[in-house]
Parts: C-alpha cells; structure tokens; sequence
C-alpha cells in the first residue's frame, strides 16, 4: 500500500524525499537535489552557493554524495557536521567542470544537510550546477543483498548481441574493469530509469558522460561497476553498461534478472529527446526479443523501486504506456511498438505534445 500511495504522490507532487538507485536522494526546498545557478562576475572568489536545509532524511546515514558541474576548478564544498561546524567534502573533478563529491561521518546520523560551495578564483562566471545529492549508509551492502545468495562465479558466457542496435561499447567508452566478480543473471523484466546526471547531447559528451558514470558509481558508492546496463544518450547512442548477462545495481532488492536501461539526464526537469526515445524503444524491443520478456515484466524504476526515477516527464509516457498494455494479454514485449494494438509509445509522443500544454509537468 505504501509503496502505491508514494508512486502516486511522487508523481503528483514530487516532493517527497527518495530513493536514489541505492541511496536516498534528498530534498531541498520540495524541489529536489537539483539546482542550476549562473554565476555573475562578481561572484567570485567567495560563498557562490548555500543550498539551505534538506528535508530530514527518511534513513539515517553516513555518507553523503552528489554529482553536478563546477564553474571552474577553484571551488570547494563543505558540509555542515554541526550547528557551528563546516567541513570540507572531497571533490573529484573532470573534463568540462563534471564533479561528483563525497563525506563520510564516523557515525550513523539523520540530520538534515546543508551544503556550501566557495569560490576561489578571481571572477567565477560559469554555471553551478547539482544534479543529485544522496546519502547512504556504508555499512549497507554495496550492492545487492541477493547478490551474497548467488554463486559469484566469473562470468564465463559473453553476453549475447542484442538485435536493432549497435553499442558503443566498453572498449569503445575506454572502460574500467569492474571491481569485483559479477553474478550471472538471466534477464525476466527490464527497467527504464534516468541517470539523474548530466544531459549528454552529442556522443563527444557522452563519452565523457559514460566513463563519468562508471567512476562515480565505482569509486563513491563502492559498486563493482556502472548501475546499468545499457544507457543512452540525448543523440540516441546506446552505450554498453554492465554486461546485460550479470546482475546489476539499478532498483534496491529488485536487481535479479533485472535488465536496467538509463536515459542520459534528469526528467524531473526536462523531457527525453526524440533519438533517445527511438534508441530506449529499439533497446527494449532488442533485449526483450533475446530474453522473451513478456509485457507485464516492464517497469518504470519508482513502480518497483522508492524513487521518483526516471523523472515526472518520461514516467508520463510510461504511465500511460502501461495502460494500454494492461488491457491486452500479457504478450511478449519485443512487439510492443509493432503491433497494432501495441503502437503506444508511438501515440504517446502525440499525447505528450499535446499535453504538454496543460502543465501537468
Ligand atoms: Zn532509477
């Protein structure tokens, strides 16, 4: 019931705090963590951001996380750790200002946070941007508790190719290898999430976006690899995450034979392009096609999931989406925009432009 009631106020009224793919993301203002703000000459060097008290955190934690890009390469970040007390949060910053940044407290908490960004150069005329901030408990598995249950075999089978698509793929996006042993998977259901990250338009962009991913997933989370296993980008590139044949880190407790699909950007702000949708539409019709997934096993990650993902504006398509295949028989979903009955996303492309007038988003 709960998780019901939170699906539909998320939607609705997208206030709540939530779930990040693992963590929690937090809420400042009933906005979200995501805040963009340009930057005037004058504002430099100095304070260029305090993002005010969060909401207080459902769960208590240890870690803090967040992921944006920085006006230049002068800035710091601090944490606030007590009513008088500031400290500096690690940042690791890459091409073209892209910065994720982590705290770890010695002890468990559930204070709200607040954050504060300085400037050290002489005139910071860039953009501050946030696109998430998450926080966590270290102490939690890194990654799926299912995970422990599974044989952690090396993963021996490649994964298979998937139909309709060409991937860049990991050799091609320069990848780490993963830090640890998948666990095989064979893939029953697919989910659609948005990285709630940067909104790579080209594949130069995307690229730099992909290795990002993986390094922020990796390094501040702990995770053996990038959370997904196909992500697509704002030009329609579908990027090879994981191997689709092992488990990844995308929906919490739901990770199992769960392929995990990733539109590059944050629809909580604004909606997928038109090549993405086309690329997110093939890579469901291909992965479905290989592994026989049948209609009912397509979700949206906040129907399974605590999380507002993969934002208001492309879960509108997916609500709507899954409307109509509730009325038809649970049939394979690689003919999902093939068949007759079936041709939704395509009319919902429609439906949202003309929607789109009433502000519902
Ligand atoms: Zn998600």
């Amino acid at each position: 019931m709960r998780k019901t009631f939170l699906t539909a106020a998320l939607f609705f009224f997208a206030v709540c705090s939530h779930a990040g793919e693992l963590g929690e993301s937090l809420d400042f203002n009933g906005k979200g963590s995501y805040m963009s703000k340009a930057l005037s000459a004058s504002a430099g060097p100095g304070l260029i951001h305090e993002t005010g008290q969060s909401a207080a955190p459902e769960k208590s934690y240890d870690t803090i996380v967040l992921n944006g890009i920085l006006p230049d390469k002068g800035v710091i970040a601090q944490v606030q750790t007590a009513p008088d007390k500031w400290e500096a949060m690690h940042l690791e910053t890459y091409d073209g200002g892209r910065f994720w940044g982590k705290y770890s407290f010695a002890e468990p908490r559930r204070e709200k946070v607040s954050l504060r960004f300085y400037s050290s150069a002489a005139a910071s005329t860039g953009t501050l941007k946030i696109y998430d901030v998450e926080t966590f408990l270290s102490t939690e598995p890194a990654e799926e508790e299912a995970a422990a249950a599974q044989p952690r075999s090396a993963l021996s089978a490649a994964p298979p190719a998937i139909p309709g698509i060409t991937l860049v793929t990991r050799a091609q996006w320069n990848a780490n290898a993963p830090t640890s042993a998948y666990s095989p998977q064979t893939p029953n259901m697919i989910t659609v999430h948005h990285t709630a990250a940067h909104f790579a338009m080209t594949k130069e962009e995307g690229l730099r976006e992909i290795k990002f991913l993986q390094d922020f997933h990796q390094k501040t989370k702990g995770w053996a690899d990038i959370a997904y296993h196909f992500i697509i980008d704002g030009a329609g590139n579908v990027y090879q995450g994981r191997p689709v044949n092992v488990m990844g880190a995308h929906v919490k407790g739901r990770n199992t034979d769960n392929a995990g699909i990733s539109l590059m950007g944050n629809f909580m702000e604004t909606g997928p392009t038109d090549a993405q949708l086309a690329a997110l539409k093939k890579t469901i019709q291909g992965v479905a096609k290989v592994y026989n997934v049948k209609t009912s096993k397509f979700y949206a990650h906040r129907e399974i999931g605590s999380s507002d993902c993969p934002g208001n504006i492309l879960y509108a398509k997916f609500q709507n989406m899954r409307k109509e295949l509730q009325r038809g028989p649970d049939s394979e979903l690689a003919s999902l925009f093939s068949s007759p009955r079936n041709r939704t996303l395509e009319s919902l492309d429609t439906l949202q432009s003309i929607q789109s007038g009433t502000a519902i988003w």
